[in-house]
């Protein structure tokens, strides 16, 4: 290679836009759209709570260097301002759920936005599109590369979403009803057509009420539910003992707020479909 592109070639891997995302799901999809263009830190990785977080020092020296931040938005980061505030970043901070029909709900007694909208492969789209738009402004000589990365990727969205539909069509009306430890299927099952349960809100942060956990053990006997699934960035204290108070069973792992480990059952946000939908299936046929 001609010194000449060499240096060229160096220069544009230099110039890679440094980008962070708030978590493991997000990245996945910031990924897709940036490819090599980006260089992309991830705060809160697989398995991970993004509920509750405490930021390092490194991950505050990520936030200042960075071009954009990706968050989720609809109070899923409740850490980030303060992360924003104490690193000094003055860049866009883009929430990915922009244009998301949240859903507000009541919950003892408060009225409290559910964050977990990337669960409606629809909401990825979104997702999709606003990363697109952020990174294009941020880097507007790969806005073209941008662009083809969100086509190509909001396609295999689409037909995931397809599939989903598909494999839950055989499942009956009267047996959509599934029990996770916290609240992070509400907009999977508004799309899906499925009553999602949980002892635990749509926020990790707070511990159940005992009555609470109560009522919905009184609720799975009366509704014959026998299934309840673990959740991979949750403890599986409390659904061990819904199960064992229910006599109930455990279906499974569910990833529900982060992927698992490169190489895990659901390592990108595509595969945790694949992971999920066919035991949420098996768990309903089963009932
Ligand atoms: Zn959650």
């Amino acid at each position: 290679m001609a010194p000449l592109v060499l240096a060229a070639t160096r220069a544009r891997a230099d110039a890679r836009l440094k980008v962070v995302a708030s978590f493991s799901v997000l990245a996945d999809i910031v990924k897709n759209v940036g490819g090599d263009h980006i260089e992309l830190t991830t705060l809160v990785g697989p398995d991970g709570d993004a509920h509750v977080f405490e930021p390092t020092p490194t991950d505050a020296k990520a936030v200042a260097e960075a071009a954009v931040v990706f968050v989720n938005g609809l109070g899923l980061e409740g850490w980030m301002d303060r992360l924003v505030q104490s690193a000094g970043y003055k860049g866009p901070v883009v929430a990915a759920t922009t244009g998301v029909k949240p859903r507000i709900m009541a919950e003892d007694g408060n009225t409290v936005t559910d964050p977990h909208a990337w669960q409606d492969l629809g909401n990825g789209r979104l997702y999709v599109a606003n990363v697109a738009a952020a990174l294009a402004a941020a880097d507007p000589g790969d806005a073209d590369d941008f662009r083809k990365a969100a086509a190509t990727y909001t396609a295999a969205i689409d037909a995931k979403d397809e599939w989903v539909r598909a494999e839950l069509t055989a499942v009956p009306a009267g047996r959509r009803k599934i029990i996770t430890s916290h609240d992070a299927f509400g907009y999977f099952g508004a799309a899906y057509g499925i009553s999602f349960l949980a002892p635990e809100g749509v926020s990790t942060e707070a511990e159940p009420s005992a009555a609470g956990v109560a009522r919905l053990v009184r609720q799975m006997r009366s509704e014959g539910i026998k299934i309840v699934f673990f959740e991979n960035m949750a403890s599986p204290k409390l659904v061990q003992a819904l199960a064992a108070d229910a006599g109930a069973k455990v279906g499974g792992t569910l990833y529900s707020d982060a992927l698992s480990p490169p190489g895990g059952p659901a390592d990108s946000y595509l595969k945790m479909f694949d992971n999920n939908v066919p035991q949420l299936k098996a768990a309903m046929l089963g009932m």
